[in-house]
């Protein structure tokens, strides 16, 4: 069995949808499980509706954008009758009723409750559509899979209940050969009973849960790239094909910054050696990159992770005494505390500097915590460069012309923050 996956984007507009169609028709020999996350810029949308629930605004004119887009996307998919249809229909007046309702004082369970819905809505409107072309699926609530802990907007995932839950369709799926399952990103339900969400863009991790806990043969994830590059074509020019990296080496990028996929999304995989295939949408006869426990291709080209609207932040303990290990613990617990994430950190004897994305309200509130004892220096508007495999002449070709303020070397990576 294949897990395969479309984001956002590669549902955004009817054709696109069409396309979904085809790339399935195209292979219908092996079960396929296919994960799909809200429509387009849905996800965005359901959060202004959020917002403005929060703010007792008019959330009203903010989901009738979302009804309109999703009512059109069916109009233009010539869908008008069935089951499925029907249940999409009747998922848009319930949202509308249930949206109406005082809100319970608990707003990141608020916000999965309204923002969890995109995906509902995308999966029955694919799902009738798939049927009406006359494929064999079946729509899956992913809730009753993926189960989680009750923290809202970032829940965790619980895997034994997952397994258990899992079980149960893997049993079904074994029934039936020819039906292919469309199920969710993104969503997952709560030991409550409620609707949770894993984090933003998370539907590539759902994809490597479902993968995991199914035993599936690999993982597809349908971009609007043509696989993985060695560096974002928005910042860098003369861009090459991944065409097989590893796990360890994905993990790496995305830990660095590289936002092709999710981070989290690997180590599901690696536990059970299940390959991850990036492929492109737009053309299916591209191989795509590789992701699997092979590394014999990792170093072959210079990767490139580019990070703009940088601040580093530069703390003094206010009497110049040494920064020592209780000050390290101390600082530590007020990032933890502040929800910043440090992208680079070093440390000399009577400084700790520390680099984070251009947060204004985390940096204001972690300053305030910092300054009853530490002197804070900040610089913004920076850069933070990052090259795997680096070698001399890329690194001066990148770095000529600029203020380097901070620099960190290690055997297979450099790390630049630049001016
Ligand atoms: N629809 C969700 C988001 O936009 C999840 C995803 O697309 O992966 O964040
Ligand atoms: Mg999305």
């Amino acid at each position: 069995m294949k897990v395969y996956k479309f984001g956002g984007a590669s549902v955004k507009d009817a054709a696109a949808v069409k396309n979904v169609a085809r790339i399935l028709e195209q292979d219908q020999k092996e079960k396929k499980v296919v994960v799909i996350s809200a429509m387009g810029k849905t996800t965005n949308m359901l959060e202004e509706v959020h917002l403005r629930r929060l703010e007792m605004g008019n959330w009203k004119d903010a989901f009738e954008k979302v009804a309109n887009y999703h009512n059109q996307m069916a109009e233009d998919l010539g869908l008008s009758e069935g089951a499925l249809f029907q249940d999409f229909q009747d998922l848009l007046v319930q949202m509308d009723t249930d949206f109406a309702k005082p809100l319970s004082g608990n707003t990141a369970l608020e916000y999965d409750r309204v923002v969890g819905q995109g995906e509902v809505l995308s999966t029955l409107l694919i799902s009738a559509y798939l049927e009406q072309v006359g494929l064999n699926v079946e729509w899956v609530d992913v809730r009753n899979v993926i189960k989680t802990n009750n923290e809202h907007r970032r829940a965790e995932v619980d895997w034994e209940r997952s397994q258990k839950a899992a079980d149960i369709l893997l049993a079904h799926l074994e029934e039936d050969t020819e039906r292919t399952i469309i199920t969710q990103g993104f969503i997952a339900q709560s030991k409550l009973g409620n609707t949770t969400t894993l984090g933003r863009e998370g539907s590539d991790f759902s994809a490597a849960i479902i993968a995991y806990l199914l035993n599936a043969g690999s993982v597809t994830i349908w971009k609007d790239v043509p696989g993985m590059l060695n560096a974002d074509p928005k910042w860098f020019n003369n861009t090459v094909e991944l065409p097989h990296i590893s796990y360890n080496e994905c993990i790496e990028l995305s830990y660095y910054g590289a936002s092709v996929i999710h981070p989290k999304t690997l180590k599901p995989l690696q536990n059970k050696n299940i390959p991850l295939y990036v492929k492109s949408f737009n053309d299916v006869s591209l191989k795509g990159t590789v992701i699997d426990a092979t590394s014999d291709y990792d170093t072959l080209v210079p990767m490139y992770i580019f990070k703009p609207n940088q601040v580093l932040l530069s703390i003094k303990s206010r009497d110049f005494s040494f920064i020592v290990e209780k000050n390290l613990s101390d600082i530590f617990d007020m990032i933890s505390e502040s929800g910043l994430r440090v992208n680079m950190m070093q440390n000399s004897a009577i400084s700790f500097s520390i680099v984070v994305d251009q947060d204004d309200s985390l940096i204001k509130g972690l300053r305030e915590m910092l300054q009853v004892a530490y002197e804070v220096k900040y610089n913004d508007g920076l850069d933070l460069l990052t090259i795997r495999h680096y070698d001399e002449a890329t690194v001066k070709s990148l770095t000529t012309g600029k203020e380097i303020l901070m620099e960190q070397r290690s055997r297979q990576t450099l790390r630049f923050v630049l001016r």
